[in-house]
């Protein structure tokens, strides 16, 4: 991180709130002095994702993941220091002089930069060219014919490209890099000649939550050419990638925080349907089943999730998919069938908006809607039964908290007319079989602190000083006076320690600061972990901790002399640690120093 000036790194830190930061993807309640959520690190269901406004670092207790603002951003959104740092300063008006970065990371992040800006370029473009050239026109009367108004298609941003090089061409013009377009998946080639990858399609840019454009998806307007497939969305690049992005999320997000609900459907005019019809909390994934990364997505803004799902065979397969995701994510999904030959948009359109919310009021539990499949497509024949059964054993023996599993399992046996305790019998079996495979350890191992035990006196010990140094900064001139840090047993709480002093003259003593000067996650996450704890410190309590140390490592010191003095070869030997034994004991008296 040398290349980017300290004061600016110090600037960035004062300015920016990690509260604030880490808001933006994880929903914070207030728990005490800090504040808990769900973990965006690891899957978990109870909050040990911790933040402290006052320390401004976070720490998850279940993973033992931790680290100042800058880590946070690197680890959430895969960037580099210099990237996150880049970010926080335009966020918070600080300007960084980039030319002081080595060339290959200046690089990096210029060509995001880059990408950003063309996609914007792009976005703009094809946004003018639809409500300004002739052909445009065409598609807005298509888009006006599927109920599209002017005021979604300029909330959504929606554009449209008329010509197969018309974009080709004003990169030309405007001196936009061809190759840069191309790496954007906005430009194609062929046979040496530079083409429009969507053109003659209605375009919707793709933003993230940060309001960028990180991508498109587009639809042909017409669908009487079976070689062109109806959609077409941006390939992988550096910035977009369908299994990490959700379409609408960047309109959605605050309704999805207000209602702590949000609709998830099958593809973007879904959601610009909902829209228009005063529903806002909806997003659609881009022509990809879900995946755990869009579950740990849209746990940052709501508690549910209700798909909305044709009720074709397609529809009914996609949202059986789309519960097992949600239920290894611990988070919790119902599924709203709309009536056969209804998509969200039709459905509106002849019931209105609010017949569509009292439907996902009564939206289907995953477990009832995955029953209702199966009676569906086996019968209630005997023989349908067993089939049933077989089918939903699984999904049964998968819901962790036993309350609800024995209330499912009464239900389930209900509906179908068995015997409770048969089914009973069989889920048992299942649970029995995953532990014997470990497939039902779904929580994750807490880290250990240390590489050490835990429960050696000397490890407890050295952890609370290293816990006091960080909390408490008023005693570092102490330690540093007593030399306690070289005999530390651990060596990562001595390196961590280590690190507290070589960075105590000069600097405030800022926990978060601390932290950011550790590169080694390892120090870093244990630092966290430390700083978190709640001890109020005295210099008096601090004293003691100290002396307590100090005693055990004499205690040991002189142990570790008897014991080679036992072990020793000759008489000489014996003497000089004799000798040595002596000078210690004069150490430990403090006649020596
Ligand atoms: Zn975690």
């Amino acid at each position: 991180m040398a290349f980017i000036p300290k004061d600016k790194i110090t600037d960035i830190q004062s300015a920016a709130d990690i509260v604030e930061i880490v808001s933006e993807s994880v929903l914070l309640k207030k728990a005490g002095k800090d504040y808990k959520g769900l973990c965006p690190f690891h899957t978990e269901k109870t909050p040990s994702f911790t933040v402290s406004p006052e320390k401004q670092i976070f720490h998850c207790f279940g993973c033992g993941t931790g680290g100042n603002v800058f880590s946070f951003l690197m680890k959430q959104e895969g960037v580099s220091f210099p990237e996150a740092a880049k970010t926080l300063a335009r966020r918070y008006g600080i300007e960084i002089p980039t030319q002081t970065m080595p060339p290959e990371e200046r690089q990096r992040m210029d060509e995001r930069e880059n990408l950003f800006a063309v996609n914007r370029q792009a976005a703009d473009f094809f946004h003018h060219s639809l409500l300004n050239s002739p052909a445009g026109e065409k598609a807005m009367t298509y888009l006006k014919k599927r109920g599209m108004t002017k005021e979604t298609v300029d909330a959504f941003h929606i554009g449209y490209d008329s010509g197969w090089d018309n974009f080709t061409n004003y990169c030309l013009q405007k001196e936009i890099s061809r190759e840069l377009a191309e790496k954007a998946g906005l430009i194609g080639s062929k046979n040496g000649r530079f083409y429009d990858r969507f053109w003659d399609r209605i375009i919707f840019p793709i933003f993230d939550v940060g309001m960028r454009v990180i991508g498109f998806g587009g639809r042909v307007t017409d669908n009487s050419n079976p070689k062109r497939p109806k959609y077409y969305n941006s390939p992988e690049t550096p910035l977009y990638n369908k299994s990490r992005s959700l379409y609408g999320l960047h309109r959605a997000k605050q309704k999805c925080r207000q209602s702590g609900i949000a609709y998830l459907t099958e593809g973007y005019v879904d959601v610009l349907s909902l829209y228009q019809h005063g529903i806002e909390n909806a997003v659609a994934t881009l022509g990809t089943a879900i995946t755990p990364e869009h579950v740990r997505l849209l746990k940052g803004y709501v508690r549910e999730v209700i798909l909305v799902y044709d009720s074709d065979e397609a529809g009914i397969r996609a949202a059986q998919r789309s519960i097992g995701t949600f239920r290894k994510e611990n988070m919790d999904v119902r599924i709203l069938v709309l009536p056969s030959g209804y998509d969200p948009d039709a459905y509106l359109f002849e019931f209105g908006p609010e017949s569509f919310t009292d439907a996902a009021e009564g939206a289907l539990s995953a477990m009832s809607f995955l029953l209702d499949a199966a009676i569906k497509k086996h019968g209630l024949s005997v023989e349908g039964k067993i089939r049933i059964l077989s089918e939903m054993k699984g999904s049964l023996a998968s819901v962790h908290d036993s309350v609800a599993r024995s209330l499912y399992i009464k239900d389930f046996a209900d509906r179908i007319h068995v015997d409770e305790s048969a089914v009973l019998e069989q889920v048992r079996e299942v649970i029995f079989e995953n532990k014997k495979k470990g497939l039902s350890r779904q929580h994750y191992p807490p880290k250990q602190l240390s590489d050490g035990p835990l429960s050696s006196p000397a490890l407890r010990i050295e952890q609370q000083i290293t816990s006091m140094m960080l909390q408490f900064p008023e005693i570092l001139t102490e330690i540093h006076h007593r030399n306690l840090i070289e005999d530390f047993e651990n060596e990562t709480l001595k390196s961590v320690c280590q690190t507290i002093l070589k960075h105590n003259n000069g600097s405030d003593g800022r926990v978060s600061e601390l932290i950011g000067l550790m590169d080694d996650k390892k120090k870093r996450d244990m630092a966290t972990s430390l700083a978190m704890k709640e001890d109020a410190w005295t210099r008096e309590g601090c004293l003691s901790l100290i002396a307590q140390f100090e005693s055990i490592r004499n205690r040991r010191k002189t142990a570790f002399l008897v014991q080679k003095m036992g072990a020793a070869d000759d008489h000489e030997e014996m003497l000089s640690i004799g000798n040595e034994f002596q000078r210690e004991k004069e150490i430990q008296a403090g006649i020596r120093q």
